[in-house]
């Protein structure tokens, strides 16, 4: 155990919309009766990209006493889960996370990813 950056959720801002789920690359996090959870801790990085596009602000990164992230235990949960990543696209160009580098961005609730050629577009109109 070590003091580190890790996701924490408020369990009443969550309204378990499950948004937050899939673009988590480590399957760190699920829903549990209606709310999220982190499975466990050493699946978590705290890259902190769930937090984007949660609509409700129930996540956020803190510092506190957790087991180091694991990318070994990250492999081993993957596989057992069978889990398929959902690749993401841009919302504009529908450029794939394969050609651009993609960034949550919210809009009056909605989550999207936009590419980084389109993200100079989104601000200046
Ligand atoms: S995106 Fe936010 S509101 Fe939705 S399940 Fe995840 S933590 Fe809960």
């Amino acid at each position: 155990m070590a003091k580190r950056t890790i996701v924490k959720i408020d369990e009443e801002l969550c309204d378990g919309c499950g948004a937050c789920i899939s673009p988590c690359a480590e399957g760190a996090l699920m829903l549990e009766n209606g709310k999220a959870k982190v499975i466990k801790e050493e699946l978590c990085d705290g890259a902190g990209v769930c937090l984007a596009v949660c609509p409700t602000g129930a996540l956020s990164l803190e510092v506190r006493e957790a087991p180091e992230f694991s990318e070994i235990a990250v492999e081993k949960h993957l596989a057992e889960q069978k889990r398929t990543y959902i690749p993401q696209n841009c919302f504009m160009c529908n450029a794939s996370e394969e050609e651009r580098y993609l960034i949550a961005v919210k809009h009056k609730g909605q989550s999207r990813w936009c590419c980084t050629r389109c993200l100079p577009r989104l601000i200046h109109g």
